[in-house]
Formats: C-alpha cells, structure tokens, sequence
C-alpha cells in the first residue's frame, strides 16, 4: 500500500463520504481513513429537512411526516408542513453513501484505522503514517485536524433513547423556562424510536436535560424503560472550510445548526463543496455559502433568545402559531 496520496479524507461519515464520492473517477488519488469498522452508525437522530433535497439518499428507507406536534410548556400544536420531514437511520444512510465509492479505482478506504496525530502534510495512524497534498477533516465533533488548526469551537449537547418500538408520531418539544434554547424531538423510524433532547451546556446539565427528557415522555406516554440512552457534543462554531491545503467538512467545521441541531445536510453539502474545491481552486462555493447563511441566521436568533429568556416563550407561541399557516412556512 502506498503512502503518498492526493487527497487525505478523514472521517467516513456522511461529510467525507459525500467528498470522497465527488473525488470519484479523477486524476487525484484519495484515501478515506475511518476508525470503525461499520460505516453508518453515529448517535443521531436521522431527521432529514428540506435541505437535503438535492441530495441522493435511500429514500425508501426514510418514513416520511407531514404533519408534526409541537409542544410549547402545556400547549399542543398540530402543524401540517408545506415540505415533509424525514427520518432515515444513519446506518442505512452510510451503508448506501459507502456503496457509491467501494471498488473504486482512485479511491482507497481504510476502516478500523484510527488517526492518531498530524504534522504539516503527514497524518500518523494506527496504520502507520500518510502524506498528503489536500487533508480533508471530516472527522466530526472532536475533529483532531479542526484542533490542529487551533480553531476554537462550540459545543452543543444531544441525548437521545433509542427506543426499540416505533411511536407513530414526529413530535418536537419546546420549554424556554427548563430546557432554555435548546429543543426535544420524539422522532420514529421504521424499527425504532429516537426520542432526545438538543441543548447548549452553558445553560443546561446533561442530567438536568435527561430529567426533562423523561418527564416529557411520560407526559405523552412514550416508554423509554427499554431503550438505550446515549449522547454526544456537535460543534456549531463554523469558521470556514479551506485553511490552505487543509479543508473541513461537517461538524468538524462546524457545520451543526445550534438552532436545530441539523449536521447531515451541511455535511453533505460541505463534503461536496470541499471536493469541487480541491478539483478546481477557482470553484465558487455558492451552494455552501447558501446554507451557511441559513445556519448563521438560525444561530444568531438563538444567540438572542438566549439572551433574553423572557421573550422566549413568548416569540416561540408566536412562531409556532406563524407556523400553521402554510404562506408563512413557505416564506421561512
Ligand atoms: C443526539 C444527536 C442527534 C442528532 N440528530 C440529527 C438529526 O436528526 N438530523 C441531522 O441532520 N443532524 C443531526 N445531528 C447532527 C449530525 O449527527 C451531525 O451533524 C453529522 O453526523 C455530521 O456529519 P459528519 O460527517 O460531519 O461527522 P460524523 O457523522 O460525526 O462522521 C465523522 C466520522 O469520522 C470518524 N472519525 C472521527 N475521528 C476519527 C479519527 N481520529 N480517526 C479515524 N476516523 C475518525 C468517525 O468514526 C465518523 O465516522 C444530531 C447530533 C446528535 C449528537
């Protein structure tokens, strides 16, 4: 195997793997280095928004909502929505992006190799070390490239359960006074049901945010007692995506929406906009700079809401009942 590549992808999640697809059948050889052995899963809870449109995913694997229900405090809102929410397991998703980019010629893909450290053009792994002309971290939350160029990040929170029964209905969950800006979500897929809350730690506990998980569920009858509980940080500080030969893609350029908690269609569009980027210098970033001002309007909101919680319930009960109209969604 050799040890000089075009083009170092790290991290096969949907960012990198959207990348190494756009890499696919060019002159640059690529390697894409993944420290699992299964490609997919992430603690995630799959929900897909209108965002990902463009993009190619195993739809028939999705479940597909129109309607939602929104709780605000104790008040139940049912929303018809003008474009439907999905959700699709991250498993499936990996699995099908990953089927995309095997057996192909200029692409070679290392699983079950951890990235230990990196230098200037070179990464050690625990398959020994690679050099590089273009390094592309999509390595996620913790992305050890992120860290090595010294970009500061911000965390957010989600838990979820995966509940191993499938509830019938999206519902979304909103309480300023306990859970601040952050949100739950009670998300079904086809075998399964995450349920979770998103959250900024700077105000939030992730026991106290466990808490108000619970009370939620049992409030609307929903039975965690089997489910596996897990979490994980998302990085919403977005400082860019091209940092001389080194570029981020997804969460590890901080590309979760502190809002929403929303990371794989940034993944997938950064992924695909750091490839074009790599194959042409002069390529403008026209579809990430798109999103990137979504993400950047969604977060400044928040910033505001956080600042003056007051406001908070009040605007969301606004929001939320701007919402049932479909000329409104259409517009947002
Ligand atoms: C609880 C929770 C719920 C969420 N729900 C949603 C949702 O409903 N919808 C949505 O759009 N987003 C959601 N997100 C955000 C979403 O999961 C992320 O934004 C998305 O996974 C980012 O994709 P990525 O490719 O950038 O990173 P990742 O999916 O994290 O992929 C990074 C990959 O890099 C690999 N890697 C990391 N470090 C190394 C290393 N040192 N060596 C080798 N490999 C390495 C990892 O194993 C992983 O496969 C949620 C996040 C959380 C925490």
């Amino acid at each position: 195997m050799k040890n000089t590549y075009d083009v170092i992808i790290l991290g096969a999640g949907p960012a990198g793997l959207k990348c190494a697809e756009e890499l696919k059948n060019t002159k640059l050889s690529v390697l894409l280095i993944e420290k699992n052995q299964i490609i997919g899963p992430k603690i995630c809870a799959g929900g897909l928004t209108q965002l990902t449109k463009g993009f190619d995913y195993p739809k028939d694997k999705t479940i597909i909502f129109n309607k939602l229900e929104i709780f605000l405090g104790n008040k139940k809102y049912e929303i018809s929505m003008n474009n439907p929410i999905r959700t699709l397991d991250r498993y499936e998703l990996g699995q099908y992006m990953f089927t995309k980019i095997k057996n192909t010629k200029n692409i070679t893909i290392l699983k079950k190799t951890l990235v230990k450290s990196m230098e200037k053009n070179k990464i050690k792994t625990s398959r020994g070390t690679f050099h590089f002309k273009y390094l592309v971290g999509a390595d996620g939350a913790a992305s050890i490239v992120r860290k090595y160029l010294g970009l500061e990040n911000k965390i957010y929170i989600g838990i979820q359960y995966i509940i191993p029964k499938q509830y019938k209905k999206m519902k979304w969950f909103f309480n300023p006074k306990t859970l601040y800006s952050g949100y739950g979500w009670v998300f079904p897929h086809k075998t399964y049901t995450s349920a979770g809350v998103f959250f900024n730690p700077k105000f939030l506990k992730v026991n106290k945010a466990r808490e108000i998980l619970d009370k939620f569920l049992d409030d609307c009858g929903v039975d965690y007692k089997k489910a596996q509980y897990e979490g994980a940080p998302a990085n919403c500080l977005y400082k860019g995506i091209k940092f001389d030969n080194i570029f981020l893609a997804g969460d590890a350029a901080g590309l979760t929406s502190a809002a929403t908690g929303e990371g794989i269609s940034f993944a997938l569009t950064s992924g695909k906009e750091v490839a074009k980027k790599i194959i042409n210098p002069n390529h403008k970033t026209i579809e990430l700079d798109k999103i990137v001002k979504i993400k950047q309007k969604g977060d400044n909101r928040l910033e505001f809401l956080d600042r003056f919680p007051l406001f908070q319930s009040i605007l969301l009960r606004i929001y939320v009942n701007l919402l049932k109209s479909s000329k409104f969604q259409s517009w947002l």
